[in-house]
């Protein structure tokens, strides 16, 4: 049975672990691997280490850092398709999809290397006489990432490069359910000549996360994942005097205007709804379909997410693989019960869906609710699965009426060809990133990605501009060179 273990000052973890998890194959059911499990004093061994790297990298120029950068850039572009193999692997999305995910992490990478000119401060001259001012951005010190199981490999891509290229050493908690993807990118790093302690990587479950979240000589916590838990590291990270971010779960809504070309939107939505089966942050999850079109949009929908091929990742055919656990699958498929559906109808079940040759894998087909309403347990819950809604809307007042009803905000869509309505929905809606007729509006890396309300929690998104501002503090720096001086007990004032 292989073993997946932690990566600390540079090298795979050599103890036997006090605890161990099981990596399931998903297409199969069979268990894959042992995971270990760290317990506090494995956490403190990885933060030690990264604690006596700080001081060196931290002063390592800006140059050599980059070169670093540009070093493991080359090596991921050489080995993406072993990485997306693995993550498809444990994971179960297909593998078109699993280098997609890596493409969009190795994109900040990519913005990662340009942190020469990211880093760069401000001055101004002679602000009073003979007294020029100046700020800098500092590393923080060590800082960790705790990141879940949809995103094996682009999640730990949002943080460390930024953080590690702004001078910080990095503890990651990868996901415990699809851990090797952030072993082989700790692997690649160590070959592009990172110093050792600068990334670590301990896997675990709460008790880790824990321990990191109490770890004293931790200086801040970027976390992605589900909502309650988001929302527990953020309040503890910081009553434990953390900086922390914390990206939580989504509902991500699509409205789709009387005006605009039904083919296109639902397209969009069963590319967007059952893509990575649905186990996406930015997945749509909720159509609204403005009266007059929602009979026929729903039709147009239904029709396509029936034809959508779910088998194995590693079939090119697929489309959609399984969902990450059976419990998972369960879980999801429970929404299609009329108890959770609350009067919606589901005009597509995907329950009962097999796939030859793996009887034990976690399928579920795609699956449609029509006529779902806000307060019923398919709408109110995060799903994360193949389970699209649609609600009827009587207008685009009572569609963004139920969407800045939400809790959540983290991506939403509009689909029209009304310019006027766009720019209406831009400063009506309240979600931090917004598609117009794209349903999935990850931004780029040198923008930066965060939800509002409960799909974040802290003052800073994360990756672009914003993860510089996370990774970093401001200094500055008031200073005066001049020949002659005098006692003075006044206070300064610039004169
Ligand atoms: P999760 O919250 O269960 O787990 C995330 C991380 O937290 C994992 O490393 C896990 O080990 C740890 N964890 C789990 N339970 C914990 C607990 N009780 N205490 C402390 N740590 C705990 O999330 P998941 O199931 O791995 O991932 C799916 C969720 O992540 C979905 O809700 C999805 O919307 C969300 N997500 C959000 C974004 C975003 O950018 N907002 C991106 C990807 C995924």
């Amino acid at each position: 049975m292989e073993r997946v273990t932690h990566w600390i000052n540079g090298k795979p973890w050599g103890e036997p672990a006090a605890r161990h998890g099981e990596v399931f194959d998903p297409t199969t059911g069979e268990v894959a691997a042992h995971v270990d499990f760290a317990t506090a004093t494995d956490v403190d061994q990885a933060v030690q280490a990264a604690a006596q790297a700080f001081p060196a990298w931290s002063r390592t120029s800006l140059a050599r850092r980059t070169t670093i950068l540009f070093r493991f850039r080359q090596l991921l572009l050489e080995h993406a398709d072993e990485i997306a193999a693995t993550v498809s692997a444990e994971h179960g999305k297909v593998r078109s999809d699993a280098r997609g995910e890596f493409d969009r992490g190795l994109e900040v990478v990519e913005f990662a290397c340009g942190i020469a000119h990211l880093l760069k401060g401000e001055f101004s001259e002679n602000v009073a006489t003979n007294v020029d001012t100046y700020s800098v951005r500092q590393p923080l010190g060590v800082v960790a990432g705790i990141t879940p199981f949809n995103f094996p490999a682009m999640v730990p891509m949002w943080m460390f490069p930024l953080a590690i290229a702004c001078g910080n050493t990095f503890v990651l908690k990868p996901s415990e359910k699809d851990p090797s993807a952030s072993i082989m990118l700790a692997e690649l790093l160590a070959e592009a000549g990172l110093p050792d302690g600068v990334f670590n990587v301990v896997h675990g479950d709460r008790e880790a996360v824990e321990a990191v979240l109490d770890h004293p000589q931790i200086a801040a916590v970027s976390f992605v994942g589900s909502t309650p838990v988001a929302r527990h590291i953020y309040e503890t990270a910081a009553r434990n005097g953390k900086r922390v971010q914390a990206l939580g779960g989504a509902k991500n809504h699509m409205v789709v205007l009387p005006d605009s070309d039904l083919d296109v939107a639902a397209d969009a939505a069963v590319s967007a709804g059952f893509g990575s089966a649905g186990e996406r942050c930015m997945a749509i999850s909720v159509v609204v379909a403005v009266d007059p079109v929602g009979d026929d949009l729903v039709e147009r929908i239904r029709e396509r997410a029936a034809q959508v091929q779910v088998g194995p990742g590693t079939d090119p055919a697929s489309q959609m693989g399984p969902l990450i656990s059976a419990a998972h699958r369960d879980k999801v498929a429970s929404y299609l019960d009329p108890e959770r559906t609350g009067g919606g109808t589901v005009v597509l079940d995907g329950r009962g869906r097999t796939v030859d040759g793996h009887a034990g894998g976690y399928w579920l087909g795609p699956s449609l609710v029509d006529q779902v309403r806000p307060g019923t347990p398919v709408y109110d819950d995060e799903v994360f699965g193949p389970v699209l809604s649609v609600v009827r809307a009587a207008s685009y007042d009572e569609a963004v009426e139920i969407i800045n009803a939400d809790t959540r905000g983290n991506g939403v869509a509009i689909f029209t060809n009304d310019g006027g309505m766009v720019r209406r929905f831009r400063m009506d809606v309240t979600a931090g990133m917004m598609g117009v007729n794209v349903p999935i509006p990850v931004p780029m890396s040198f923008y930066s990605f965060g939800g509002w309300k409960d799909s974040l929690f802290g003052d800073l998104s994360i990756y672009g501009p914003d993860g510089v501002r996370f990774y970093t503090r401001p200094k500055v720096t008031v200073s005066r060179w001049q020949e002659h001086s005098s006692v003075d007990l006044g206070f300064p004032t610039n004169q």
